[in-house]
């Protein structure tokens, strides 16, 4: 802790790479670990454009609890921490693997958003997107006032990322100086290759999980916990 430390107070250039695990003291499930599960199914089976294809209903209503989750939370301790850390920091920026925008509500400015934002609705028909906040939506699956079918604004399990944003990642992972690994499995490919961008362009590797994970091994610190509780302490 007192070696991470010291590194990010050194520092002039950090990236965050932040996964679900960031959110997770909110109240907002994980996909992966305990409450993973929706139902019977697993996310894997429901974030891809072949299950929205095959049942938008059953997806839709699955996105629905989400948003519904994600209204009644708010940010956490380690957003918080964050927030705070971007304001001592020239170059910052928060690489999100998650859609719910709590980054944004605890503070955050810098933040690239990987896999886009729950609260975003896009019509397949006209390409039309809009924000909207109301949880649960009235009726499922959402229509565009063009009578197009709407979909979750985010990226799906086999989708493409979005060009600028993964740019944006690509930059802020190869001119990081230090990167906070932060809830986040490290299995979802590319954003977890981002991890290693960054180390070949020699940053220091600083992890926050509850648990052990691929990167692990290979970081320069492993901090084992919560981020609600790490962050904070982290970042005194
Ligand atoms: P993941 O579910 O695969 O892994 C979560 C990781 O967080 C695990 O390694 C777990 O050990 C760790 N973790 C759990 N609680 C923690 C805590 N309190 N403090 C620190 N670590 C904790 O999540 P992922 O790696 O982000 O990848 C899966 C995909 O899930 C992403 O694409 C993301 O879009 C999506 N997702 C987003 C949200 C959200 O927006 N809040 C929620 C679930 C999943």
């Amino acid at each position: 802790m007192q070696q991470a430390r010291a590194w990010l107070e050194r520092a002039s250039r950090v990236t965050v790479l932040a996964g679900a695990g960031l959110s997770a003291e909110s109240g907002i499930p994980t996909f992966r670990g305990t409450g993973g599960l929706w139902r019977q199914f697993r996310a894997e089976e429901l974030a891809t454009p072949q299950a929205f294809a095959r049942d938008p209903k059953l997806v839709w209503e699955w996105y629905d609890w989400r948003r519904v989750r994600i209204a009644q939370a708010g940010p956490n301790p380690g957003h918080r921490a964050l927030a705070e850390l971007e304001k001592k920091i020239p170059a910052f920026a928060l690489v999100t693997q998650n859609v719910d925008g709590l980054e944004e509500q605890a503070g955050c400015h810098s933040v690239i958003r990987l896999h886009g934002d729950i609260w975003i609705l896009r019509c397949l028909a006209c390409g039309r997107e809009r924000r909207d906040r109301t949880a649960p939506l009235p009726v499922l699956p959402p229509a565009c006032s063009c009578g197009g079918l709407e979909r979750p604004g985010v990226v799906w399990f086999g989708e493409p990322l979005p060009n600028a944003a993964w740019s944006a990642a690509e930059d802020a992972a190869a001119g990081a100086e230090v990167m906070l690994v932060v809830g986040t499995s490290v299995v979802v490919y590319p954003a977890a290759g981002l991890v290693w961008n960054a180390r070949q362009s020699g940053a220091k590797l600083i992890e926050i999980n509850l648990e052990e994970t691929a990167l692990s091994p290979e970081a320069d610190c492993s901090l084992r916990g919560k981020a609600g509780e790490i962050l904070p302490r982290l970042l005194l």
